[in-house]
């Protein structure tokens, strides 16, 4: 076991404090990552204040989109060597045999994947502790190869924000001729809006204020719709191939699936619960209501590669560590463009 440092959840909803933390000894396919930057992601804002969720015994420590270097290799390690700069995301292991794993979609693991923080290691059966931390020791096939020519804080929001967008413009074919809509520009849509231009498709971002609009002009969008605009709204009617829906909170999805053309699909990933939809807006134009969440790992590294030849990252603030309870309480009030990354070189 080695002694790290790192951010656990106190008694308090939504606060965490720096404490000592042990990671285990490398096991033969484990890599340990030093860890220099970490995304806040509304999950850790989430988990911080549910009921006791992970207090109590089981200790919350967040963070699921890190960056930083190997330090160390274990002895069957073939990818990755001492000094490679390195991405983690938000799962770190999986079965490895189902049907979703053998499909690259570890993501799905039907035997659910290992969390990278508050899931059980599949070899201990310890409570896996997140990368607002020194450092996190995890096995290879779960870290990624970044762009080295990247910054860094700005790499780390891909790894949870940026494969939940890039997943669903993959499967969907984004790409040079097709038209791509973006509802709600925050951590997950700014990026989705991001990835859609390099990708080459034409790119409208919908938006509730007005004053957003020069906002997703400088992101690349190609048009603004404002959807509290019915007008508006009605004019972008059937116009869309693919729209990615980043909105976190229960909405009408109607209004957004009307803006899909022939056999469009409207890709839920920001409000994971209930979803209400006339079958009618289906029916016309053979519309698709869909969802995904994250991404397995060759898309992940996909990501990666495909961003360190475009030059993309995420528009992010970057705070000393020390200042994560401003990070979180201005997030709670999503006053952040688009995304905190915390700069944990300051653990030491
Ligand atoms: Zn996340
Ligand atoms: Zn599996």
């Amino acid at each position: 076991m080695s002694k790290v440092t790192g951010y656990r959840a106190t008694d308090r909803p939504g606060e965490v404090e720096l404490v000592g933390l042990t990671r285990r000894d490398l096991r033969p396919d484990d890599v340990e990552v030093r860890i220099s930057h970490c995304g806040v992601c509304h999950t850790d804002l989430h988990a911080l204040s549910g009921s006791a969720a992970g207090r109590g015994g089981t200790p919350l420590v967040p963070g699921h989109e890190f960056v930083g270097e190997v330090v160390a290799t274990g002895p069957a390690v073939t990818s990755f060597a001492v000094g490679d700069p390195v991405a983690v995301g938000n799962i770190v292991d999986s079965c490895g045999t189902c049907a979703m794993c053998v499909a690259g979609q570890e993501n799905m693991c039907v035997e659910f994947p290992t969390l990278t923080y508050g899931g059980t290691d599949r070899v201990d059966g310890s409570t896996t502790l997140g990368g607002w931390s020194s450092s996190y020791v995890v096995r290879e096939d779960f870290v990624y190869h970044r762009p080295p020519a990247l910054d860094p804080a700005a790499v780390a929001p891909l790894m949870c924000a940026g494969v939940t967008v890039w997943e669903p413009l993959r499967v969907w074919g984004a790409g040079p001729g097709t038209r791509v809509g973006v509802v709600g520009l925050g951590g997950l849509g700014h990026l989705a809006v991001k990835l859609a231009v390099a990708l080459g498709a034409e790119v409208t971002v919908f938006t509730r204020t007005a004053d957003k609009a020069a906002d997703a002009r400088a992101l690349g969008a190609h048009r603004v719709v404002l959807s509290t605009d019915e007008q508006d709204m009605a004019a972008a009617g059937e116009s869309l191939d693919l729209v990615i829906d980043c909105v976190p909170g229960a909405h009408e999805v109607g209004p957004y699936l009307r803006t899909l053309a022939l056999d469009g699909t409207l890709v839920v990933v920001g409000h994971l619960g209930e979803v209400r939809v006339d079958a009618m807006d289906l029916l016309r134009a053979r519309r698709r209501l869909a969802s995904s969440g994250s991404a397995g790992r060759a898309r992940t590294q996909e990501l990666l590669d495909f961003c360190g030849e475009h030059g993309v990252t995420a528009d992010v603030e970057t705070v000393p560590s020390a200042q994560v309870a401003t990070a979180l309480e201005r997030l709670g009030r999503n006053d952040v463009r688009y995304r905190f990354t915390l700069d944990l070189r300051d653990l030491g």
